[in-house]
């Protein structure tokens, strides 16, 4: 078997991999960067390829499979969970309303998809032209997000996508049991850098709301739409904040497509309560007055680029009582890294300072650095490795601790690169 890199090498953003067997050629992901324009991975035929195996929804992993069905009689089968899919869809969607002009392919492409998907539940393998058999386990990161076990000839790749095996709110930790592998290709995401303890970042953000809402002001925490609005839902519902929980924007349309997947969550019952007894926001008029109420408000965009957002922080910036608690990864030159590092807001160009009381929680869906050496301790055989899904000297010095440590043949590899096995 051979591994083409496509993306995601020394970098986070675009992953994308391909398979190459005696028969076939699989894609495993195929997602954009996101920068102020797309940024998309190595280019491939459609022509030339069997399948796109699809980890998860987010963007950077799912955001360029629509090109791959600009052709109607194509015969290219999309490979996921079913959630993955609608999630995916959901996200794909709002990528065309935002960046349209700079991608290559429209709404009906993404029906294309859809309609070519092979929908697969965890551990269901499935064969491809009878020389790979692909196996999706679950990964612990969003619902429906799998890891890829790839195996033909007696050889076995593992992909972790991106991987959480410690669990969440919401989530089951990541299925490990996947035997020996030949070849592993790992995140490195936070390979140099140790997150806050999960417990330590729910009782500091449960602390915050709480302070926020009897000083008689209104929390506002802007969320990622998709798995970051709904565990921090379920964070405070576990941890007794007992105020209202107000949820807006395109998370209750996530809200929607994860309560019709019970099977996939942890705890389905805990999930349904939590979700269930927040207020669905619908309508300015009701958005305007929520943000004079002493509530904690849901709502995307999780690095505040857009969405009802927008309004949120204009008006929770307006009065020291107010809190805002970011959750979400907050990327450069960003309104919510601006808002973090400076305390000032942006609109129409114009600075404004916040008043409000700005603070950062670490809710990270990815392992932390020891996370990801138990996974390294729990493999069987002697991979060789490949260090992606981090930045270059996260993915670089990942693949030097690895080869010390494990003695495995690791390396962080370049855009373009040919691994055989
Ligand atoms: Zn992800």
């Amino acid at each position: 078997m051979k591994v083409t890199v496509l993306g995601a090498a020394k970098e986070v953003g675009r992953s994308a991999f391909l398979i190459t067997t005696n028969k076939t050629n699989v894609l495993l992901d195929y997602g954009v960067l996101i920068k102020r324009e797309p940024n998309f991975p190595v280019h491939v035929r459609p022509k030339d390829i069997d399948a796109v195996v699809v980890t998860h929804a987010h963007l950077d992993h799912s955001g360029f499979v629509p090109s791959l069905f600009l052709s109607k009689d194509t015969k290219v089968q999309a490979i996921g969970t079913l959630p993955t899919f609608e999630l995916s869809r959901l996200l794909l969607e709002d990528m065309i309303k935002i960046s349209g002009f700079y991608l290559p392919f429209e709404f009906v492409d993404i029906m294309t998809m859809m309609n070519h998907s092979k929908i697969l539940q965890y551990r269901e393998p499935i064969s491809i032209k009878n020389d790979l058999k692909i196996t999706l386990h679950e990964s612990g990161h969003i619902l429906g997000g799998a890891t890829v076990l790839a195996e033909s000839n007696a050889k076995r790749i593992f992909y972790t996508g991106d991987i959480n095996t410690r669990g969440t709110n919401l989530l089951r930790p990541a299925d490990l049991d996947i035997g020996k592998i030949d070849l592993l290709i790992i995140e490195s995401t936070y390979s140099q850098s140790e997150q806050t303890p999960r417990e330590q970042s729910e009782r500091d953000l449960v602390e915050f709301a709480n302070e926020v809402i009897e000083r008689g002001g209104t929390l506002f925490i802007p969320a990622f739409s998709v798995e970051r609005a709904q565990e921090i839902s379920c964070v405070l519902k576990n941890n007794n904040f007992n105020h209202k929980i107000v949820m807006d924007g395109m998370a209750l349309k996530a809200n929607e497509i994860m309560l019709r997947h019970p099977s996939f969550l942890r705890n389905p019952d805990m999930f349904k309560q939590a979700i269930g007894e927040a207020e669905w926001v619908r309508g300015w008029n009701r958005r305007k007055k929520v943000v004079k109420e002493p509530c904690a408000i849901i709502s995307p965009a999780g690095m505040l680029v857009g969405g009802s957002a927008i309004f949120y922080l204009q008006e929770i910036a307006k009065d020291e009582r107010n809190g805002i608690a970011l959750v979400s990864y907050q990327a450069n030159n960003t309104p919510g890294r601006i808002l973090l590092e400076r305390r000032v807001t942006m609109f129409n160009g114009k600075e404004k300072r916040c008043l409000a009381d700005v603070k950062r929680f670490e809710f990270s869906a990815h392992n932390s650095r020891s996370e990801l050496f138990e996974i390294l301790d729990r493999i069987e055989g002697t991979p060789k490795v490949l260090t992606v899904h981090g930045d270059g000297s996260s993915c670089m010095r990942f693949a030097e601790e690895i080869n010390e440590k494990y003695g495995f043949d690791a390396r962080a590899p370049e855009t373009g690169e040919v691994i055989e096995i």
